[in-house]
């Protein structure tokens, strides 16, 4: 038997913005030997959040049986973080983190040190190491889930800019569009993201006909209705969830444009859940590419999906430790 050497593995904890996920990861194969999911007890805020991470954390330790191989915690945050990536900066989806000390209070409660980054950067070096990113040089990996955002992979090392780089959801690309989660209107995450097609989804159903798709889907109850419903309803031919993607996407592949204006990337990467749709996500993106790409950015680029099933976030956050 080889013996374990205790570098390899790290304790991930993923902080999503409607789902918390720890897990212990092997850090050379990206096996993820124990794994505890929990749901965000978003409205109860950010102390509630953290005690029921941390919770999965002790359980996930437990449960993996490498207590004592574990050195070190990596942490994912679903928003931005300070620059010494020690603090929250701010969450759009739980109130009352900002300015938490996130890597102090978990690196006390684990008794071992904890690094931190934002949820895309994670996912980014997630799908760069062990993922659809392999071997690239330049990638973009752009995750569209209940928000939106980019990790940055430039001259083969993820770019963090000052601290706030990859906030690719709050690229304008509609002005006067939606309000957004930041207080502006147009952003790319007012479009695309989870909570944009959920709201979509819902204005639509007060003026939907008798008969839709979209109102047989969710019975009729404005509650049932999420960005699942309204992929879900596009893929049985109903007019306005088409409609609500068509606008989704277009802002989608707008934003995508300019970031390949900017960045010339090899590989770009789309992952989060909204992304798994692929195949209503390629039926409006691909043409809105056609359209807003420059000319000279179309065919310099390979389009993949994260090959990571949604644990693209949790191994990157390995990786950050
Ligand atoms: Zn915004």
């Amino acid at each position: 038997m080889i013996p374990h050497t205790s570098k390899k593995h790290a304790l991930a904890l993923d902080f999503g913005g409607t789902k918390l996920a720890a897990g212990v990861v092997n850090i050379e194969t990206g096996e993820i030997s124990a794994l505890v999911r929990k749901s965000t007890p978003a409205e109860q805020g950010a102390q509630a959040t953290l005690q029921t991470m941390l919770a999965a954390g002790q359980e996930a330790v437990k449960r993996s049986g490498l207590e004592s191989q574990i050195l070190r915690v990596g942490v994912s945050f679903g928003g931005p973080v300070s620059k010494d990536r020690t603090t929250v900066l701010h969450s759009h989806h739980v109130a009352d983190w900002d300015g938490i000390r996130l890597t102090d209070q978990i690196s006390q409660v684990f008794g071992i040190p904890a690094y931190m980054d934002n949820d895309a950067n994670a996912a980014a070096l997630g799908e760069w190491h062990f993922g659809a990113g392999k071997g690239a040089e330049n990638m973009v990996y752009i995750q569209v889930s209940t928000g939106v955002g980019a990790g940055l992979i430039l001259n083969g090392q993820l770019f963090r800019g000052s601290a706030l780089a990859g906030e690719f959801g709050h690229i304008i690309v509609q002005p006067g569009g939606p309000r957004c989660a930041c207080g502006r209107f147009g952003c790319v995450e007012s479009l695309c993201s989870g909570w944009a097609l959920a709201r979509d989804g819902k204005a639509a159903l007060r003026e939907a006909p008798l008969h839709s798709p979209l109102r047989e889907l969710c019975a009729g109850d404005l509650d049932q209705i999420s960005a699942k419903t309204v992929i879900e309803a596009c893929r049985r031919g109903d007019a306005q969830a088409e409609a609500i993607l068509q606008r989704a996407f277009t802002g989608l592949a707008i934003g995508i444009a300019n970031v390949v204006s900017l960045f010339d990337p090899d590989t770009l990467v789309l992952g989060g859940g909204v992304t798994r749709a692929q195949d209503v996500l390629l039926r409006f993106l691909e043409p809105a590419l056609q359209e807003y790409l420059h000319p000279l950015s179309k065919g310099r680029f390979v389009l993949k999906f994260s090959e990571l099933n949604g644990m693209e976030t949790l191994l990157g956050a390995a990786l950050l430790a």
